[in-house]
């Protein structure tokens, strides 16, 4: 329970960063993690509310106030115990996850929340550095094969999950790499790469075998999705091979910006932009690397895309960022007895919005529409653009604000539709009415597609959503599958 007034003595503790000006020249990781005794005083705060909508509020459900409680008494080894019955990987979240369970701590209702992810990010680095974190092989072989289509969070979190109770599990992945978003999307310096490797070495001392540059079913001609795969297998191929087959595959398909001039040199997704930096910061060498550097960048889509463009775009050199989005600019601070313990909608300013900040050339327009880009001989020039409000349901043109921006790169960072239609095709998956794999999260019969014997989890049925909801996804299908193939399952949800 933390201390019984640690809540009252002690304030909450942000994790450090770097200065810009430092962290600017590369893409590692820069944000400077609580020490021992730090993340003992977060602990501390964690006040034994008795209720813990933290728990809830944590799409893993993560049991925070025990391992608050452990860190506050300096049992690191049995936190990290604590920590990974409900995670895989605790790394991945306690970087990048948004942290909807400090929203819903109780403290936050009129005070500040524990820094939950904070003592999380520190458990699993300790835990790294002193040998805690393992292979579990399995004890005993079932002889059930399961194949894992796409390695993003949600298919590693299946894979482990069902190699630990003895299923021969192989993931199939049409990248070079393993990891999916957490490799290509999220740039390195939100998340190093090195934490991927890791992981995947520990599952394949649990018998899990990778299969990279390997696609699955189909990818329609001409596709703007990342795919280096050298190796197709069908469906049905899979389906003869495996006894179950788990589609991880993501929601890849861009949601695009149809406007007049959209063919222009200069307009890209931001999932064109983002996987090239991350590919050569693991030393590929790429011939015609898209880059800002110079450039004068226009952002569409005000989210966590958007702002890894802005960061991205920063660090190669961009003369100016701006990032647009439709929706009007949300309030500063939350109405916490309105909102509290739901994520609130409030503005965020991310550390790479900090960084374009203090350089002097971010700009940031809301309730911004984009009418057309413009260009000369083929190249993009510019924009333009006018301001929009929402009403009855829609969005309407405000007349007489009509503007024209420069902009020699345009990145198109408005989220993704759906997964792509034609690998749920291949295997004759029903979609549902957003074009996503049609499963339930029931807990019997849940993750089951239409399909005898093949299952769906992560973004692939849930649509765009977070890390932490792929691995839950994950976690309850490998529960599901596990159940199909051995008529029963001990392994949690
Ligand atoms: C730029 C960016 C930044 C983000 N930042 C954050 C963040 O800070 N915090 C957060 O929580 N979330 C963030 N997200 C969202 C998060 O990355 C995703 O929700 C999460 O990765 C989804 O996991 P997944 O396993 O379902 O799918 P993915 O991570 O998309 O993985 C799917 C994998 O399947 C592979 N695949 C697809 N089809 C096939 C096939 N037919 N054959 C073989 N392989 C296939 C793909 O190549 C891919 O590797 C971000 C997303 C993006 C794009
Ligand atoms: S996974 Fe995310 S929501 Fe869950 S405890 Fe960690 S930071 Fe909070």
């Amino acid at each position: 329970m933390g201390k019984v007034t640690g809540f009252m003595e002690y304030e909450r503790l942000e994790e450090g960063y770097m200065p810009v000006a430092e962290r600017l020249k590369h893409y590692k990781e820069f944000v400077v993690a609580l020490d021992d005794s730090q993340a003992k005083i977060q602990g501390a705060r964690c006040m034994d509310c008795g209720t813990p909508f933290c728990n809830n509020g944590c799409p893993v459900n993560n049991i925070i106030p025990d391992f608050n409680d452990l860190v506050y008494q300096g049992d690191w080894q049995n936190a990290i115990t604590v920590l990974h019955s409900t995670n895989n990987f605790p790394e991945f979240t306690g970087r990048i996850c948004p942290a909807p369970c400090e929203a819903a701590c109780t403290i936050n209702v009129n005070g500040d929340a524990v820094g939950i992810k904070s003592i999380e990010h520190a458990i699993i680095d300790k835990a790294w550095a002193n040998g805690w974190v393992q292979p579990q092989p399995p004890k005993h072989k079932t002889g059930k094969k399961v194949a894992v289509v796409g390695s993003g969070p949600a298919g590693l979190a299946a894979a482990q999950q069902l190699a630990r109770v003895g299923h021969d599990v192989t993931v199939f992945e049409k990248n070079s790499r393993i990891g999916g978003l957490l490799r290509y999307g999220i740039p390195d310096f939100k998340m190093e790469k090195s934490h991927i490797d890791r992981r995947v070495a520990q599952m394949e001392a649990e018998g899990v075998v990778f299969k990279t540059s390997t696609l699955i079913g189909a990818m329609p001609e001409g596709s703007k999705v990342t795919n280096d795969a050298k190796t197709v297998i069908s469906a049905d191929e899979l389906k003869a091979q495996f006894d179950a087959v788990v589609l991880t595959g993501g929601a890849e398909q861009s949601r695009d910006l149809p406007v007049p001039g959209r063919d222009l040199d200069g307009v890209h997704f931001a999932m064109e932009f983002l996987p090239q930096q991350n590919k050569v910061n693991a030393g590929d060498k790429l011939k015609n690397q898209l880059r800002a550097d110079g450039k004068h960048v226009i952002v569409i889509g005000g989210g966590d895309t958007g702002s890894d463009c802005v960061g991205t775009s920063t660090r190669h050199g961009a003369l100016s960022v701006t990032q647009f989005e439709l929706m009007p600019q949300p309030p500063e601070q939350e109405d916490k007895p309105l909102v509290w313990p739901y994520w609130p909608l409030k503005l965020r300013t991310s550390s790479s919005h900090e960084e374009s900040a203090e350089k002097g050339i971010l700009q940031r327009e809301f309730a911004i529409s984009t009418k057309e880009f413009i260009g000369k001989n083929g190249k993009l020039t510019g924009l333009k653009t006018v301001h929009v409000e929402f009403k009855d349901g829609k969005f309407i043109e405000v007349p007489g604000t009509e503007k024209e921006y420069k902009a020699d790169l345009v990145l198109l960072a408005m989220g993704f539709v759906n997964p792509v239609a034609s690998v749920l095709d291949a295997f004759g998956v029903d979609k549902d009415a957003r074009g996503n794999a049609r499963a339930t999260t029931e807990f019997t019969g849940g993750y089951a597609t239409n399909v005898a014997k093949v299952f769906a989890a992560g973004d692939m049925r849930r649509g765009q959503s977070l890390v932490v909801w792929a691995i839950r996804e994950g976690r309850q299908a490998a529960r599901a599958v596990d159940e199909f193939l051995m008529g029963y399952s001990d392994l949690p949800r």
